[in-house]
């Protein structure tokens, strides 16, 4: 083992010991840490055994065990806890060393932290890891922002450790891991994926609820629809999974998704995009309806009580299932498409709030392997910021214009069957009314703006005058 470790990890749940062992895996000596050392005791008999991996019982020790400039890499609880064990790493280190935060931080706090440090002479780097358990063990997508002259000193174990996805040549060299930008850059763009994630599943379970309830599909029949759409452009982990779980048996023989209560949880970084994307004003619909989504079904009472008095329409289909599920999955991949639009759309905007300089090709790559909205899909987007890194919306790139140009006469039957039949699609509705919003010049905000006008005297632009002029009207002539 060499003499000092190149990292030290700090947390030994779920994510770090699998990030340690990631890393050793790879070439690098780690010290690992954690508030209680019985899982270090405990670590270091078991699955770090005969590695080069070294444990510490303190913080002290584990400083003085780094090769500098030392990093030290948090996978801790979010929150108070990293402020927290900062204040406890601050006297214990030099000037240029770094600590890197893992965990699912808020993206404000890793701009506050990065700033905190910076005051001290250290680097702080605020990273979104995604992949969970198997993703931090054998590669995961990596998005580190904060203090960028601390970039070259992780990068090679960063990129050495996380996914890779095929370079031209098919070969897998090329790392899910790229610096994204200043501040809380990494987490934003971590929070981003997150959301889209939200939206991505509650989308899959929309196609799921329209085949079982309107089409009256079996749980392998479904199965078999997944797998198709895994072949096809929505080849993706989610879609793979989906696949899978349609196919698991209960010991009676029986799907066990079927038996699984329909009461979503949710840890919070969904609802931070929503309410990031209220505060930047951009309208990022898909992925609120997919955290108010998960809201409602947890309102469960509520709704077997509600589903016992209030009558809806009868579930009636008469057409051929065939084509529906070939409707179905037009539907999901431009509702995808669009979200993925919104999503950018968000980045865009909070990169000129906070002055980041965000390389969306490279946000679309890191998240192309290694995280839970991997798929084949990403390669699109990194294609459509390669032709145009100024697209500022991407349904305006040719290959998404197409193909949800193409996609839309089978994604509206599909909204309207939901509608028709009373079954509720929350997200599939949310981006074929953005869609359409898009694609408008004019929309009934004429109206809207009279109406301010008429109750507050909020003026208006008129279309006959320049924009930046404006009026008031004296809606009723009363004085
Ligand atoms: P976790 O359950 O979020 O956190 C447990 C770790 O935090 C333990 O090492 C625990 O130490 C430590 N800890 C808790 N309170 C502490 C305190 N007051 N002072 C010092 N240490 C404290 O672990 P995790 O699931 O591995 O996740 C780690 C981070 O990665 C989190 O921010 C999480 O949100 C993020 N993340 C998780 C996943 C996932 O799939 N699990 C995926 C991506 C990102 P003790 O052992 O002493 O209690």
């Amino acid at each position: 083992m060499k003499e000092l470790s190149d990292i030290g990890l700090v947390g030994l749940a779920v994510m770090g010991e699998n990030l340690v062992l990631n890393m050793e895996s790879k070439g690098f000596t780690v010290t690992a840490y954690n508030r209680s050392y019985s899982k270090v005791e405990k670590f270091l008999s078991g699955r770090a055994a005969g590695k080069n991996i070294r444990g510490a019982q303190s913080v002290e020790e584990l400083v003085s065990s780094l090769a500098k400039p030392r990093k030290i890499m948090l996978m801790v609880k979010a929150g108070q806890v990293v402020d927290d064990f900062i204040e406890q790493l601050i006297p214990h280190l030099d000037k240029g060393d770094i600590i890197i935060d893992g965990g699912n931080s808020h993206f404000p706090d890793s701009d506050r932290r990065t700033a905190y440090l910076a005051e001290k002479g250290l680097h702080y780097i605020g990273s979104g890891v995604s992949g969970g358990e198997e993703g931090a063990l054998k590669g995961p997508s990596i998005m580190p922002g904060g203090a960028k002259e601390a970039w070259p000193a992780v990068k090679d174990i960063f990129q050495g450790i996380s996914a890779k996805v095929a370079d031209e040549n098919g070969d897998l060299t090329v790392p899910c891991c790229d610096w994204v930008g200043d501040g809380g850059a990494g987490h934003f763009v971590k929070m981003v994926h997150n959301g889209i994630e939200y939206g991505d599943m509650q989308l899959i379970c929309e196609a799921y609820q329209l085949m079982k309830t309107v089409l009256g599909l079996s749980a392998d029949e479904i199965h078999e629809v997944f797998k198709e759409w895994n072949e096809t452009e929505l080849d993706s982990y989610l879609i793979e999974i989906t696949r899978d779980i349609f196919a698991y048996k209960d010991e009676d023989g029986e799907p066990l998704v079927e038996k699984i209560l329909d009461t979503a949880g949710q840890k919070g970084t969904g609802k931070w995009t929503g309410i990031v994307a209220l505060d930047l004003g951009v309208p990022l619909t898909l992925i609120a309806e997919s955290v108010f989504a998960r809201c409602i079904s947890s309102k469960k009472d509520e709704r077997v009580e509600a589903s016992q008095v209030i009558e809806g329409p009868k579930v009636e289909f008469t057409g051929d299932k065939k084509a529906f599920i070939e409707d179905l999955r037009q539907a999901l991949l431009a509702s995808k498409m669009t979200s993925y639009a919104q999503g950018y759309v968000l980045m865009h905007e909070a990169a000129k709030e906070y002055n980041w300089d965000l390389n969306y090709g490279g946000i679309a790559l890191m998240w192309r392997g290694g995280c839970i909205i991997r798929s084949a899909f990403l390669g699109k987007i990194k294609e459509a910021y390669d032709n145009n890194p100024a697209l500022n919306n991407l349904l305006l790139d040719p290959y998404f214009k197409g193909s949800v140009e193409s996609a839309q006469a089978g994604w509206r039957r599909v909204v309207g069957t939901a509608i028709a039949n009373g079954v509720p699609a929350p997200c599939l509705s949310a981006a074929l009314t953005y869609f359409d919003g898009f694609r408008t010049a004019r929309l009934p905000a004429n109206l809207l703006q009279a109406q301010r006008d008429y109750f507050g005297a909020h003026t208006y632009e008129r279309t006959d005058k320049p924009r930046g002029e404006f009026f008031h009207t004296n809606w009723t002539g009363r004085g």
